[in-house]
């Protein structure tokens, strides 16, 4: 059945069970499937054929699921893009994408007030793209990794196959961004089969004790989370079964676990299932899974991220793009039904990062890793691109928008770590011209200018201004000793 029939099914046969609550706000079946067939029809009025993504600036407003099943209900695609964007990205996204409108919270809420029912005759199907997520693109412009209805499928068949999703009985807490694919497993995985997203906003997650307050009443029974804010939580020693005693299963995903996240979570959460996934947007939230047992824990340190889901291949390859004999290294390559058709508008980049492997789709991740045995391990990255507070972020995405600053003639930035984990990132520069003031001040001024390009997540917390760049023998900014000046 389509995907759409079946979260239809719910609004149909239980209107008044809630699908979504966020901030005290909350969104049943029945007006989620009435607001997303008015708003499906004013798309029609406004873009006529053009089936073009629909792009919605906001948060996690039920607005934003809303606006997700109008789209695809014509047809088209839909692109969110966190508020936390300032304008300046969040109008390259819209040139990138080519969207067709700009919606906002406030705008969906007036447009499908009123409800409606709409005959859908050309909604997204099979290859068709069903959402676009931006992510950081290395030379500085976010790229749209373009996620097809037969990539989710791929994903939805594994997980509903892999575990069971008790029909209208289960909470998803959805901590990740809308912006970020953990999200697209807590909202479909619900949806589908009828159960409710409790989300957390940005403002709930970073106030702790309305996080935990939260946390108590919410009555999640499936998280998925990157393990930085499982650990972040850890830290209140009441965060445990007490708090969260209807908690079934834990899927960390998004970058590594910590032993001693797992172990913490075992300890907290007796019975609780607990899994470790891996995988990159391109693949459609996760491509492998390992459940976490104190075993496990035993045998292994770094954790292996599992075994790889039904119908797709991981395959290690050397540069030469040669499969390696197990147990040895190289690039982590997925190749599968969930892999990305590509980036949107950008077949050079799609071309080097997709090429096929023995005639199927691939994607090769920059990450390298090693099977063994069909266990796989994620042994980090190959490339610039890192995770802080579970957030990807090329570092030549960021020192390519702080060069395009005028007051800045060279910049690199570098992720500082503390027990092996990113914990902050420092930029060094090279002014243009004299600096404006103390370096606290020429910093703050910095800030400011690259977080009307950057969302604010990636802006450096610390900058070193230097008069010039030590070189290595290519001629480049030594990274390695400009490591050194952070001690
Ligand atoms: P994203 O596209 O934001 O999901 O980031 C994908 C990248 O996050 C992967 O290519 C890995 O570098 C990293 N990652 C995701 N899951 C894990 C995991 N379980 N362990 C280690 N790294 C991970």
């Amino acid at each position: 059945m389509h995907l759409l029939d079946r979260i239809a099914h719910w609004s149909r046969t239980s209107p008044e069970h809630i699908a979504h609550i966020s901030n005290e706000r909350t969104l049943t079946y029945g007006e989620l499937a009435a607001r997303s067939d008015a708003l499906a029809l004013w798309l029609d009025r406004e873009l006529g054929e053009r089936r073009v993504p629909v792009a919605i600036h906001g948060h996690k407003e039920p607005e934003m699921l809303v606006t997700f099943l109008a789209a695809v209900k014509t047809g088209r695609p839909y692109a969110p893009i966190d508020y936390t964007t300032p304008p300046a990205r969040v109008q390259r996204v819209m040139e990138i994408s080519g969207a067709g409108v700009l919606l906002t919270p406030e705008k969906v809420a007036e447009l499908s007030a009123n409800g409606a029912t709409y005959e859908s005759d050309r909604r997204v199907e099979e290859d068709d793209p069903f959402y676009v997520l931006f992510t950081s693109g290395s030379t500085g412009e976010p790229k749209g990794v373009v996620i097809t209805l037969a990539n989710l499928e791929h994903y939805l068949a594994w997980m509903q196959g892999a575990h069971d999703f008790a029909p209208q009985g289960e909470v998803f807490l959805n901590h990740a961004p809308f912006t970020f694919d953990l999200s697209v497993h807590d909202i479909y995985l619900a949806l589908t089969t009828g159960n409710t997203i409790f989300s957390l906003t940005k403002e709930l997650a970073t106030n702790l004790r309305a996080l935990f307050q939260a946390l108590g009443k919410c009555g999640a029974t499936q998280w998925m989370s990157t393990p930085s804010f499982a650990q972040m939580c850890c830290i209140e020693k009441s965060f445990n079964s007490t708090m969260l005693p209807a908690l079934r299963r834990v899927f960390f995903c998004g970058e590594t676990l910590a032993p001693e996240t797992a172990a913490q979570m075992l300890e907290r959460f007796p019975g609780v299932e607990i899994l470790n996934t891996y995988g990159p947007t391109e693949a459609t939230v996760a491509v492998t899974g390992v459940p976490v047992t104190r075993e496990l824990l035993a045998q292994w340190n770094p954790l292996p991220i599992g075994r790889v889901m039904p119908g797709t291949r991981i395959i290690i390859r050397d540069e030469k793009g040669e499969p390696v004999p197990s147990g040895e290294r190289g690039e982590i390559v997925i190749a599968g039904p969930n892999v990305s058709p590509g980036y949107l508008g950008r077949p050079d980049l799609t071309e080097k990062a997709f090429a096929p492997f023995e005639g199927t789709r691939c994607y090769r991740t920059g990450d390298w890793g090693r099977d063994r045995d069909g266990l796989i391990f994620c042994e980090g990255r190959m490339d610039g691109q890192i995770k802080l507070h579970g957030n990807r972020i090329e570092l030549g995405d960021l020192e390519a928008n702080l060069r395009a600053l005028p007051e800045i003639a060279d910049a690199v930035v570098l992720p500082v770590k503390k027990h092996d984990v990113v914990d902050s990132l420092a930029a060094f520069v090279v002014l243009a011209g004299a600096k404006e003031g103390s370096d606290f001040e020429q910093a703050a001024k910095l800030k400011t200018r690259l977080g009307e390009r950057l969302p604010a997540y990636m802006v450096p917390r610390k900058f070193h201004f230097l008069p010039s760049f030590p070189m290595n023998n290519n001629g480049k900014a030594d990274r390695k000793k400009l490591a050194e000046l952070l001690g």
